[in-house]
């Protein structure tokens, strides 16, 4: 079996802005974008306006910017394979890839599979319900939009990311209260003074939101009160679930240093422990988790990943 340079898992900004700089480079690089497990794309694909990726003042749809970086990745010759990844051997070299339906020896690889934002399954809440005309898995992607403005809108979650989004969603909103299932924050002091000096937040202790109703969008909530039982009705423009992240490491479990499920790269590179792979994009950060940070890790790795190939002398 012929050896590759290179294998890119992943095909959201980071997958494919990797792929770009990698085929740019020569290296013909292999990217498995994903298929069953919805990764095709990753999560933009289920967004509707981008607005905050420079270069696009009007905005663009997600799904039409993650095609145009598809098709950027393929003119510059990488080989794009609509497969899921199932299992990786890092114990040898060459490494091996094995996907659905092919399998590769490569001598380097690059680790972007990125991460799903949790849902609840909350009636109203699943697609073909109020799913994206309302309820949302991310403020910052889509708290901007028109429907949201001046309206009181919903976050669940205690953690950091429920405050910094109800934050950012004092920007448009009449009003933001975050609906939170205990009675203290998980989120750090900090964040948790941001919340509470901020007059336009409003925390719901021990609530959850069990119901969203609406015509074409979300025009209320019924919200729960854990401790007494009592369920009362609560006019909503939109509901944003900020319960946290699960990167897609499922397959890479005792094959690679993980922190909570991510991957742990070394500081300020895209350097796994294992030389020769490279992890980019939301799969290895718990942060920043944006599109334009992932693209721009996506380039890191594909840099790192050529200087690695380069100084093995490996480069086909
Ligand atoms: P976290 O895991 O920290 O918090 C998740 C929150 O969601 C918790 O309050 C949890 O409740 C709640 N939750 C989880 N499952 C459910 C459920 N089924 N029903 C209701 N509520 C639920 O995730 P975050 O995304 O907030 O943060 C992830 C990491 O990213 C953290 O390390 C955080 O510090 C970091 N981060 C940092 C930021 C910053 O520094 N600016 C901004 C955003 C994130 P409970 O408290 O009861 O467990």
């Amino acid at each position: 079996m012929d050896i590759q340079n290179l294998v890119i898992i992943g095909s959201g900004p980071a997958g494919y802005s990797a792929a770009i700089y990698a085929a740019r480079a020569n290296l013909a690089p292999i990217v498995f974008e994903g298929f069953l497990k919805g990764l095709l794309g990753g999560q933009l694909m289920t967004t509707t306006d981008v607005e905050n990726f420079p270069g696009f003042p009007e905005g663009i749809l997600g799904p039409v910017l993650m095609e145009n970086m598809r098709k950027q990745a393929i003119k510059f010759g990488s080989i794009c394979l609509a497969e899921d990844v199932n299992e990786v051997d890092f114990s040898k070299r060459p490494f091996k890839i094995i996907g659905s339906k092919s399998t590769f020896l490569t001598h380097a690889v690059i680790l972007a599979t990125g991460a799903e934002a949790k849902k609840l399954n909350i009636k109203g809440s699943n697609e073909g319900e109020f799913w994206q005309r309302g309820v949302t898995a991310c403020a910052i992607c889509d708290g901007a939009a028109p429907i949201f403005r001046s309206k009181d809108l919903f976050v669940i979650g205690g953690g950091d990311s429920a405050v910094e989004e109800a934050v950012f969603l004092t920007k448009y909103a009449k009003k933001v209260f975050i609906v939170h299932r205990r009675d203290v924050l998980k989120a750090s002091k900090i964040m948790a003074e941001r919340a509470f000096k901020n007059s336009k937040i409003e925390i719901l202790w021990n609530s959850e939101v069990i119901e969203i109703l609406g015509t074409d969008f979300v025009e209320e909530v019924l919200i729960k009160n854990n401790k007494t039982n009592t369920i009362e009705s609560r006019k909503a423009g939109g509901v944003f679930f900020a319960i946290g992240h699960s990167p897609n490491t499922e397959f890479l479990k005792n094959r690679l240093q993980l922190k909570n499920g991510y991957i742990v790269v070394e500081k300020g590179t895209s350097k796994t422990h294992i030389k020769g792979v490279f992890a980019a994009g939301d799969v290895q950060d718990p942060i920043y988790r944006q599109a334009i940070t992932a693209a721009g890790s996506g380039c890191m790795a594909a840099l790192d990943a050529e200087k690695y190939l380069s100084e093995m002398g490996y480069t086909i």
